[in-house]
């Protein structure tokens, strides 16, 4: 898995979000839905995430938006 960096402000065509899915159990099993946002949570490092991880962590993991694609 290719984490973005830091200062990335663009998400390359095809991303999909990096977060757990809420099926995995002992395996990591990725969202990988569309990602439109990069967030930082308590990890090291960002993470791709789509529009419904990113607002769950940032709501409840108090994660923050380093950049976040324009919804056209
Ligand atoms: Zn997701």
């Amino acid at each position: 898995m290719v984490h973005p960096a830091i200062n990335d402000k663009t998400i390359p065509e095809g991303t999909t979000c990096q977060e757990v899915s809420i099926f995995s159990q002992r395996t990591y099993i990725p969202c990988e839905r569309p990602a439109v946002a990069i967030v930082k949570n308590r990890d090291p490092e960002p993470y791709y995430m789509c529009a419904g991880c990113t607002s769950h962590n940032v709501a409840n993991r108090g994660a923050k938006i380093l950049f976040q694609k324009e919804i056209v």
